[in-house]
């Protein structure tokens, strides 16, 4: 669907892969083949309403590279749901994988619906159908296609599909589980899934605000510490985006949802925000802050970092130029349209790109998978162990010294690993190598004026080249 301001969302994907592919010297065919989506599956089936009635329910399944195998992406329960979009989706998560290391191909889901018009059980049998559709025509399981949450999906969708599949391989796979992630701890999930994109998000915009040289070049001190936050979004990604940024010290001044938004120029406290809002339906009406009846309005308040964690094509020609922030964290996939892109990089602006921002979703779904494929919880065989380590350790040094160490420093030091603690531990360590790679192709590219979208496209396509001509299948 083209918007009537520019490129489709698609296109919007395409312009950066190309932007990108100028810069590296492949074959052109081969970077044709890299852009292009190799399967889509489009199904339509029947649900029965509470009421008895039948609804056609359209559905797609995207993979859009198959050089590394599962592929894998999220499922969309959202009325923008069709073809292009599940493509663009499933093209930029090929890319994202390959910039954070993560061996998995692309690929996107969605179902149209909107999902408020139906009850649980109908959104549990439109689950388990559009899973035993993807079964019968092989588009699930652990080392073919893994999907995941993403807008209007969550926990519980991943359960039932992952229960689906279970059944339906009655037994005889032993890595059923692995057919798809983002699933609830009890159900072979793993510590900090639910959080991780919005916590990756938080380390990936403090390592772009440690780089004192770029933070000088917009006029902004080092570091993340004090930064005025804006966010679009209060669902799983920026709920968790605002959480983690104010952890680490940024001032969250801004929030806006469908509804309208809030802003407060000495800072919002994020988890009354969002607890009010649970209780009210509405952000609107929070106490100590402006209401802002106009949603969009809020992304152009004064702030030092936008965050965009609701949807794609939200930073247009028409309200770049009006945008305030200096560094803007795409938390979403494909925030800003290529129109808007050029006006940042006219206006000197730093957009930290979402195939490296949001990774951190497919990183601990990839620890997920890992998990459900050695079929032991991380930390399980060292965690004890460690801590006996630690603990010889520590009595040793008290003896050196003659003086017990405080009791809460004490217990800090001989704490072993668990499970949440290596996941966020794999995590921060991802999106500070990411940053750091990223910056680096940037940097290389310098002379042709490269951005750090274009820097990580170059990566992916370098990494994901590199995985076709190590196959020797493009002779
Ligand atoms: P979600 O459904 O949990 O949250 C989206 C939120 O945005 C909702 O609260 C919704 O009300 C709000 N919203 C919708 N339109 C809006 C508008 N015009 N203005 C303000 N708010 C609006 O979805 P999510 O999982 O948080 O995903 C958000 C974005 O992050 C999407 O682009 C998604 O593809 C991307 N993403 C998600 C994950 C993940 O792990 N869930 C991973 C990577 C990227």
């Amino acid at each position: 669907m083209t918007s009537h301001n520019g490129k489709s969302f698609l296109e919007q994907v395409e312009a950066g892969f190309d932007r990108a592919a100028r810069l590296t010297a492949h074959d052109p065919h081969l970077l044709a083949q890299i852009r292009r989506c190799n399967t889509v599956y489009y199904v339509t089936f029947p649900v029965r309403r509470d009421d008895g009635t039948i609804d056609v329910i359209e559905a797609w399944r995207a993979e859009h590279s198959h050089h590394r195998l599962p592929t894998k992406g999220g499922v969309r329960f959202s009325m923008s749901v069709e073809r292009d979009e599940v493509v663009a989706l499933a093209s930029l998560m090929s890319y994202k994988c390959a910039v954070v290391d993560v061996p998995f191909g692309g690929a996107k889901g969605g179902i149209r619906i909107d999902r408020s018009q139906y009850s649980d059980r109908e959104l549990e049998a439109i689950t388990r159908r559009y899973t035993f559709e993807l079964v019968k025509k092989r588009f699930i399981g652990p080392g073919v296609d893994v999907p995941a949450p993403d807008v209007g999906t969550g926990p519980r969708e991943m359960a039932w599909m992952a229960d689906t599949y279970v059944s339906l391989s009655a037994g005889d796979e032993l890595n059923a589980l692995a057919c798809v992630t983002g699933k609830p701890v009890t159900q072979g999930g793993i510590a900090g899934r639910v959080e991780a994109t919005g916590r990756g998000v938080a380390y990936g915009v403090r390592a772009a605000c440690e780089r004192a040289d770029d933070m000088k070049a917009l006029g902004l001190t080092p570091g993340v510490e004090g930064k005025r936050v804006v966010i679009q979004g209060l669902g799983n990604v920026g709920s968790h985006a605002a959480r983690f940024l104010q952890e680490l010290g940024a001032v969250i001044v801004g929030i806006a949802e469908y509804e309208g938004g809030i802003y407060g120029k000495d800072g919002l406290d994020v988890e009354a925000a969002i607890a009010h809002r649970a209780e009210r339906g509405s952000i609107l009406g929070f106490a100590g802050a402006e209401d802002v009846e106009h949603s969009a309005a809020v992304l152009e308040m004064p702030c030092d970092i936008l965050v965009p964690a609701a949807l794609e094509r939200q930073l247009t020609a028409a309200n770049a130029p009006k945008i305030q922030a200096k560094i803007v964290a795409e938390a979403a996939n494909g925030p800003t349209t290529p129109e808007a892109d050029v006006i940042f990089r006219e206006r000197d602006m730093l957009v930290i790109p979402d195939i490296y921002l949001n990774a951190g979703g497919v990183t601990v779904s990839y620890f997920e998978w890992l998990k459900n494929m050695s079929h032991v919880r991380f930390g399980r065989m060292q965690k004890r162990f460690e801590e006996g380590a630690f603990r010889r350790i520590v009595e040793g040094v008290e003896h050196l010294v003659g003086e017990r160490m405080p009791e809460g420093e004490r217990a800090r030091a001989v704490h072993g690993a668990s499970e949440l603690d290596l996941v966020n531990s794999g995590l921060e360590e991802t999106m500070i190598s990411g940053y750091e790679q990223v910056h680096e192709v940037r940097a290389q590219h310098a002379k042709d004026g490269a951005d750090l979208r274009t820097a990580a496209f170059v990566d992916a396509i370098d990494k994901i080249a590199a995985a076709y001509e190590e196959m020797g299948i493009f002779p």
